[in-house]
């Protein structure tokens, strides 16, 4: 996958529609202390699905709206857009996506995918398909280094298998326990329902 721009609104610094195009060749983004250039990181993971305010430095996920300064009142929402190229067919063509992520004071968040509405789960396959998504250790936020340098195995393994593009079929195999067990469940009650009928 390719991400290709970025667009915020109302997410923390970025209170007015801004843009980021990401152009190959682009290495870094640099500007003063507190000027936003980790919010723009958070955004990515943001809409890539993050559910942990912590992790995007906040008490609570609401903490990402702008929350207004002396001369500006706080927004109501934030919304950031994630437009991306999927990886290369076999005919070497690419799918565009756009992925959209909303939150509104009061409401929680919203999701599209190229226009339709979806959930967070359906967010966060899109994104571990492309063996990306809010966790990726692509994505190295300040202090990550240290992290990834003192990870267990088993983290390290994550890291791996996140890089092989087999994270989402861990997902997919969770859900299917989980159907089996409920079918199981079921065919218990089922047998009970029967041996009353005999
Ligand atoms: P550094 O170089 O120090 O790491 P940075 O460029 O990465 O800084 P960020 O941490 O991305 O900067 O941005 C911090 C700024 O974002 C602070 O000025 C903070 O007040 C502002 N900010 C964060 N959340 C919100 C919010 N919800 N509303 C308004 N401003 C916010």
């Amino acid at each position: 996958m390719r991400i290709r721009r970025l667009k915020l609104s109302g997410f923390k610094s970025f209170v007015e529609p801004a843009e980021l195009r990401i152009e190959p060749g682009l290495t870094g983004v640099v500007g003063p202390n507190g000027c936003g250039k980790s919010n723009l990181l958070e955004a990515i993971r943001w809409v890539m699905g993050e559910s942990s305010p912590k992790s995007m430095r906040g008490g609570g996920m609401e903490d990402v709206i702008f929350a207004g300064t002396a001369g500006r009142p706080p927004r109501a929402f934030a919304e950031v857009v994630l437009q991306a190229d999927t990886a290369p067919r076999e005919d070497g063509t690419r799918e565009e996506l756009e992925v959209v992520r909303r939150i509104e004071r009061g409401a929680g968040s919203a999701y599209r995918i190229n226009g339709r509405d979806v959930r967070a789960k359906d967010v966060a396959l899109t994104f571990a398909d492309a063996a990306t998504g809010a966790h990726s250790p692509a994505l190295v936020s300040q202090g990550r280094i240290a992290a990834v340098i003192a990870a267990k195995p088993a983290e390290r393994r994550a890291m791996l298998e996140e890089a092989a593009g087999i994270a989402g079929l861990h997902v997919r195999r969770k859900d299917a326990e989980q159907k089996l067990r409920a079918t199981e469940s079921n065919l218990a009650r089922l047998d009970d329902i029967m041996a009353g009928l005999d």
